[in-house]
């Protein structure tokens, strides 16, 4: 394996963590993927076409925000790297416009995608109307009624949302139809993972799309902090991908990496290795090896794993890992709105509850910390507001 967050082994593990595990079905799939990978990412005439593209639709590079007034009041300088201001209002549109990039490379006419929330499949729509791609987002039954707006714009978008009615209805749920599928279409199909999750080589291959992140940081940051950087960079943790391109940028410098995750989906901070999805990672799951649900009150980090390299990244002690409640990520959620006019997505949130919580504690006052803002909260107001009511 290369250095702090080079490339996985050979085998596509970090550490004791990631791989392979599939169907035999799968395996050449996964081998053509890591090929095609491999050879764009080497391909400076695709980095600088997905970079433009990223520029002139998706909105990078995004700012690094000076958080002032929040500063004051927690002892600690804030700088919030706003994915927010991406298009489609996250950072998952660095990840879905590279891998449609690659599928139109690799001679793909359709993509298919798993999304929970809603918020990857409304990306991945977004990137194969783009591209005049086919696609098909498969999307649990149970989540397809509590999300019926993000339904109407993958819709409108062009795609076709397919419920899943298998198992508990809900994202890993969508995850192994959208696998099924893939394995069914090979020839014609991508399969656009949302996160830093799955088979080698998701995982790697997310994370380097997601890099960008990262890496824009740590150049803005150097700007701001006169050629330092942050003391602390940290970010929210669902499947992981925001937290993965964000550290990143920072895995060679002395700043601590920070993963938060949702107290009732801490994968890392509550799980046990084991094997889902295609990889082995860290997982809820009860005494017999039973996948547990998980519960937050932001739907973007309800997955009962966590991508493999956090696993490892946790393990080694390069990155730690922490919780965040419910209770408190709501407080972060209103904090920022209006300390700073910039209402985050709930998930994006979890971040700044752990910094709110240890500023002045863990956190010494005058550190300065980095923080990931995945997303913008537009899509959590509604459900605030009923909570609060
Ligand atoms: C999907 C999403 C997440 C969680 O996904 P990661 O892969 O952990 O980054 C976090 N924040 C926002 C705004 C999201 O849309």
């Amino acid at each position: 394996m290369g250095g702090v967050m080079g490339p996985p082994g050979s085998d596509g593990r970090f550490g004791g963590f990631g791989g392979t595990f599939v169907p035999e079905s799968l395996v050449p799939a996964c081998h053509e993927l890591d090929e095609a990978f491999r050879a764009a990412w080497a391909d400076g005439g695709f980095r600088s076409e997905l970079s433009q593209i990223l520029a002139e639709f998706g909105g990078r590079p995004t700012p690094v925000t000076e958080c002032r007034r929040l500063s004051e009041r927690l002892g600690v300088r804030l700088l919030l790297k706003r994915e927010d201001l991406a298009h489609t209002g996250s950072h998952k549109i660095n990840n879905v416009v590279g891998q449609t990039l690659l599928a139109a490379r690799m001679g793909k006419r359709r993509l298919v995608a798993e999304t929970g929330a809603g918020q990857h499949g409304v990306a991945s729509a977004t990137a194969a109307a783009l591209f005049g791609l086919e696609c098909v987002v498969y999307m649990g039954a149970v989540d397809v009624e509590r999300q019926e707006l993000n339904v109407f714009r993958m819709e409108l978008l062009g795609a076709e949302v397919r419920p899943v009615r298998s198992g508990s209805r809900t994202l890993k749920d969508a995850v192994n139809e959208a696998l099924r599928d893939w394995v069914a279409s090979v020839g014609t199909t991508h399969y656009c993972l949302g996160s830093v999750m799955g088979p080698h080589p998701y995982p790697w291959m997310v994370r380097e799309m997601q890099r960008v992140v990262g890496d824009e940081a740590r150049l803005q940051c150097r700007q701001l902090l006169a050629g330092a950087d942050p003391d602390w960079v940290v970010a929210c943790v669902g499947g992981g991908s925001n937290a993965a391109g964000t550290f990143a940028g920072f895995a060679d410098t002395p700043a601590r990496l920070v993963g938060v995750e949702a107290a009732g989906g801490a994968a890392i901070t509550r799980g046990v290795p084991g094997v889902l999805h295609g990889m082995k990672s860290y997982l809820l799951q009860d005494e017999v090896g039973q996948i547990l649900e998980a519960h937050s009150v932001s739907a973007g980090l309800d997955y009962p794993g966590v991508g493999p390299e956090h696993a490892h990244l946790a393990t080694s002690g390069r990155a730690r890992y922490e919780t965040a409640a419910d209770a408190e990520v709501l407080d972060a959620f209103r904090l920022l709105s209006q300390t700073e006019g910039i209402i985050p997505a709930l998930e994006s949130a979890h971040a700044l509850a752990w910094v709110v919580r240890q500023a002045g504690h863990d956190i010494p006052r005058g550190d300065t910390v980095l923080v990931t803002l995945s997303g913008r909260g537009d899509k959590d107001v509604a459900q605030v507001r009923d909570l609060w009511r």
